[in-house]
């Protein structure tokens, strides 16, 4: 579904052909890395193939981060039988790998994936020295460094690992945003079993990883539950690892009890890749994504390491970017360093230059949801959607001086009070709201990290 929106405000299709092309469009079934996507009887296969298959793969693989094939089947072929039964091998294999899903790891971040060099080896070491006798050697294993340097990826690593030797351990995975945010529902539920299933969640497991620490910090009652969890479960010799943009002793908020705790196990930091790990991280990326057949050559990979520096987040979404306008323009280009050039215009001045714009604030919205842009502009009104739009608004009004009406043209064209709505909405509900209260403030705290 989301795709499909995402195709018609990216190819700006008139009404028109996307009624009758695209949005009768249903995606059947994915089997590895295949997408079946059902035609209606009515349409051309042929027609559409030819005419948006490119176009669906690019949006696919923007969307999910990953490339897949495409296959249109007709309503009435008689090979959906046989998809049903290939499919369901991937469902029972699905079922053993449950305790991963459940801690809510990223199947894409283990060990495996990452890439060993001089910024993070020590970081690295340790996480698998933890992850291999958990409890026993670093307790806590505290882990710091730069937005998009692979802090989450460590940690999923960890996760991962230990569930991969033991699927039995009781793993807990959580951001420091839906711990607080847990805290506080279960405060305000007044039955006291609410306390008391909070307290079991977090308590009664072998391995707990916080991540975003810094975010806990500044409010007194996460803090101190936070406190009491982390003691019980260290005195249980239970294995807990934080992540944070900094180490404890720049964390200026946080209460020097929790400081001193930090740091009885071991500090280790992750800093920006030097040029020949930001070049093994695009030879891996190549590999794991399988973008071998594109030969992009030598030269454009070290035109992106030396021009993207400080966040492997932005070095893998350029080369994302780079095979997507490669993509679109197939016919007319090759990969070369002017099209990288093209690719990499708005990373490059956003690394230098970080200044709060309301271009950042949405690419922030959009991550820390996990709502796509297109969504963000589009007309949509579910809350999945309304929400962090609304948010936007609100953070771009009073974070930078952007006129109502330019915000308005950034959603795809809303009038004016559309956008007053939201902000006032916003503003006034997070009032009254502790839980949304948070997430805004570590919203703010994203973008304007100080
Ligand atoms: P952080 O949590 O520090 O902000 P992430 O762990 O989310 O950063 O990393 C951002 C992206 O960069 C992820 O897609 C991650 O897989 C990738 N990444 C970071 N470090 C490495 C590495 N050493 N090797 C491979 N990929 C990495
Ligand atoms: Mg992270």
């Amino acid at each position: 579904m989301e795709i499909i929106e995402h195709l018609r405000v990216e190819l700006d299709l008139s009404n028109v052909s996307f009624t009758t092309w695209i949005k009768p469009l249903k995606v059947y079934k994915v089997v590895d890395n295949t997408v079946y996507i059902l035609v209606n009887m009515n349409a051309s296969i042929d027609y559409i193939e030819k005419k948006y298959m490119l176009h669906l793969k690019v949006a696919i693989a923007e969307i999910t981060g990953t490339e897949f094939d495409i296959i249109f089947i007709a309503e009435d072929d008689d090979r959906l039988g046989d998809i049903d039964e290939t499919s369901s091998k991937p469902a029972e294999k699905k079922k053993t790998k449950s305790a991963a899903e459940k801690a809510g790891l990223n199947p894409k971040y283990t060990f495996d994936t990452f890439v060993v060099g001089n910024n993070n080896n020590f970081a690295h070491a340790a996480s698998v020295a933890v992850a291999e006798s958990p409890g026993e050697v670093y307790n806590p294993l505290f882990l710091y460094g730069g937005v998009g340097l692979g802090k989450t990826h460590l940690m999923h690593s960890i996760a991962h690992y230990i569930l991969d030797i033991n699927p039995k351990k009781k793993v807990l995975y959580a951001t420091s945003e839906s711990f607080t945010n847990e805290l506080i529902a279960s405060l305000k539920n007044s039955k006291e079993t609410s306390m008391a299933d909070f307290r079991d969640k977090y308590r009664n497991i072998d391995v707990l990883l916080i991540d975003d620490i810094q975010f806990l910090i500044g409010k007194e009652s996460t803090q101190e539950e936070f406190f009491h969890t982390f003691n019980h479960l260290h005195t249980l010799g239970k294995q807990i690892i934080i992540s944070s943009d900094r180490p404890p002793k720049d964390i200026e908020t946080l209460e020097a009890r929790l400081r001193t705790r930090f740091e009885w196990g071991l500090i280790a930091d992750i800093s920006s890749p030097d040029y020949e790990t930001r070049m093994a991280i695009l030879q891996k990326k190549i590999e794991l994504d399988h973008l071998e057949k594109y030969n992009i050559p030598n030269d454009v990979l070290q035109y992106i390491a030396s021009n993207v520096k400080t966040n492997i987040r932005e070095l893998e979404g350029s080369l994302n970017k780079l095979i997507a306008l490669y993509k679109l323009e197939q016919y007319k280009k090759e990969i070369n360093i002017s099209l990288a050039a093209e690719a990499l215009k708005d990373i490059i001045s956003s690394e230098n230059n970080r200044a709060v714009t309301p271009e950042l604030i949405l690419d922030i919205v959009s991550e820390h949801f996990g709502v796509s842009i297109a969504d963000l502009k589009s007309k949509k009104k579910n809350a999945e959607i309304a929400l962090p739009r609304q948010i936007f608004m609100y953070l771009c009004r009073t974070m930078t001086d952007t006129p109502l009406k330019s915000i308005g043209l950034m959603l795809g064209g809303k009038d004016h009070s559309t956008i007053n709505h939201g902000v006032n909405k916003i503003a006034s509900e997070i009032k009254k709201d502790e839980t949304l209260n948070n997430t805004v403030d570590i919203i703010k705290k994203k973008i304007n990290p100080v």
